[in-house]
């Protein structure tokens, strides 16, 4: 059973139930699906910078990859 938490008496109340059983309060569990979907586009937004720097990581080190080609071709050209 979810459980929220009554803002007016600070009692642990289930979700299903319109109004507080202890103090009679109307039962909001607004705020934890807002909490949550703050949560969710936080995430998303993490996933997202981290794929970007990944990605960004993985172009430089393709670069130096083939720069490191380049150069030692050339080291072997001249040595021959
Ligand atoms: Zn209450």
């Amino acid at each position: 059973m979810k459980l929220t938490r009554c803002k007016q008496c600070g009692q642990n109340v289930s979700v299903h139930f319109d109004n507080c059983p202890h103090c009679g309060g109307k039962i909001q569990i607004l705020p934890a699906t807002a909490l949550l979907k703050f949560l969710a586009a936080v995430i998303l937004l993490v996933v997202l910078i981290g794929g970007f720097v990944a990605l960004k990581n993985h172009k430089t080190h393709d670069n130096d990859s083939t720069k490191d080609t380049s150069s030692s071709a050339n080291a072997d050209g001249a040595s021959q």
